[in-house]
């Protein structure tokens, strides 16, 4: 197969998420002096090889010829090198989605709290910086970026389907001189189709270059019936043990995708009769134990035009999916306390969502160190679990519980333990996980996202995966493209 002749630009440099999943940060060089950055991420999990996590995220790469920086979403792993970026003389502008601009300096107060200065004069003049050099622009329309003798360069948002926010970008370069247009299209992070509150993400129409993520480049999810099927007996079995579920999940994306569910599910509950239900779900407490994670509800709330028609349906109905009847928001240290105790003492149904996702840190792991050694409790993960965590851990001991499941979901061995805060402590609760919450497309979604393309790329990179998650949608790329005669070039950088 022929490949169109190449012109020297553009060209693409990865400074991070081309050997991982974290760091995303990748250049467009539409010209020698004309450039873009997609994305400034920080370094997370098994990505940080640098003792000193500043010495790693410092930018050390040339920002001179950089024209813009565009934002495709506010995971951390996408903005969070932003001060560093400031840092190194960066002056704007900043491109996002209009939601993304809203949430963006939450984000950023958030990490600068965590990883920087507890100095809240510090942090209000840079978040008043950092609001300085936001551009919103509206979803769907191209927005001028560079005007010169030489080029034009556009960009456009489209949705992503990820978080509130999220977009994947088309970048149009036009070549004055040659009076030639290239397309290349970022993905950011994509959605998968069917995630509660947001539409599906619709394939470009074309393009030149396709820079993809992989992040589930080799593994395909449950369905979103599926997963509430699921939820839905988690939560069945200890609303009949009187129990607890505790639900470790990061504050933005995944915990309102989680309570838009539940709201959906007590709803349903409420309908039928209370003689047709084993259970009484209206006697559910709905907690979100974390501060940001109910400042995050609140703009998503405000933001309500953004969402999906299934969602709207809801609101016209009257329905509050993220600030329903059952819902109790705990936002004091002390009451987060009293919370925890009151739980792990009386046996009162409940469903506690509090970060971390991963359980390595933040107010879930109190709840943990008070409920995981009775059997009346669950805990329930609904993302990803890195390597060394205490996430990690649980699920293994409750992999060992039973064979041939895969350990997804299984019952847990008595005397096992995990080790939190320097503490055994002896796990009896109920361990259960289920994927797909994850607000990423896999591997299916991924190919379709190029398949339903009028013009394919000939031209793609693949990038934020691990490495085997790489070469498997690389592989699976190559073979779509060779049955449908198709040209492509696909590089895996890193
Ligand atoms: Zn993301």
């Amino acid at each position: 197969m022929e490949l169109p002749a190449t012109h020297a630009y553009p060209q693409f440099t990865h400074h991070g998420a081309a050997g991982g999943v974290t760091g995303s940060c990748h250049r467009y060089e539409a010209s020698p002096d004309t450039h873009l950055l997609v994305d400034c991420g920080l370094f997370q999990g098994q990505d940080v090889t640098k003792s000193d996590h500043h010495a790693q995220h410092r930018i050390e790469f040339d920002i001179s010829a950089i024209q813009a920086l565009l934002v495709t979403h506010v995971h951390i792993d996408h903005i969070g090198r932003l001060p560093y970026l400031v840092a190194a003389g960066f002056k704007g502008p900043i491109i996002c989605s209009e939601p993304s601009a809203r949430l963006l300096p939450l984000v950023i107060e958030d990490a600068l709290k965590v990883g920087f200065t507890k100095d809240e004069a510090l942090i209000t003049r840079f978040l008043a910086a950092v609001k300085h050099l936001l551009v919103p622009i509206p979803y769907k329309q191209w927005h001028t970026v560079t005007d010169n003798d030489q080029i034009t360069l556009k960009v456009r948002l489209q949705r992503a389907g990820h978080i509130l926010g999220s977009a994947y970008v088309e970048v149009d370069t036009f070549y004055k001189k040659e009076k030639r247009h290239h397309l290349t299209v970022f993905s950011g992070d994509l959605g998968a189709p069917y995630a509660p509150l947001l539409p599906a993400p619709k394939a470009p129409h074309g393009c030149d270059a396709l820079v993809i993520e992989s992040t589930y480049g080799n593994r395909l999810h449950e369905n979103r019936r599926e997963r509430r099927k699921r939820l839905h007996a988690v939560i069945t079995h200890a609303l009949q043990n009187q129990g607890t579920v505790m639900i470790p999940a990061f504050s933005i994306g995944r915990t309102q995708e989680i309570l838009y569910e539940l709201e959906g599910m007590i709803f349903e509950a409420r309908k039928t009769s209370p003689s047709d239900n084993t259970v009484d779900w209206s006697k559910l407490q709905v907690i979100v134990d974390s501060p940001l994670a109910s400042k995050f509800n609140e703009v998503y709330r405000e933001l309500k035009p953004f969402w999906d028609a299934e969602a709207q349906q809801r609101l016209r109905a009257g329905r509050h999916p993220l600030s329903f009847e059952n819902l109790i928001t705990v936002d004091s240290h002390e009451a987060h306390q009293k919370v925890v105790s009151h739980l792990a003492r009386t046996r009162q149904p409940a469903v506690v969502l509090a970060a971390s996702g991963m359980a390595a840190g933040g107010r879930i792991v109190n709840y943990l160190k008070a409920m995981l050694n009775d059997p009346a409790h669950c805990v329930l993960f609904v993302g990803y679990q890195a390597r060394g965590t205490t996430g990690h851990r649980l699920l293994q001991i409750a992999s060992n519980g039973v064979k041939g499941d895969g350990g997804a979901s299984s019952s847990v061995p008595l005397y096992s333990s995990v080790p939190i805060d320097g503490v055994s402590i002896e796990v009896r609760a109920m361990i259960r996980s289920i994927g797909g919450y994850s607000a990423h497309a896999d591997q299916k979604d991924l190919l379709n996202f190029v398949r339903r393309m009028h013009k394919w790329p000939t031209h793609v990179r693949i990038i934020h995966g691990e490495r085997r998650a790489r070469e498997s949608l690389r592989d699976e790329l190559k073979a779509l493209a060779e049955k449908a005669g198709r040209p492509m070039e696909i590089v895996v950088p890193g």
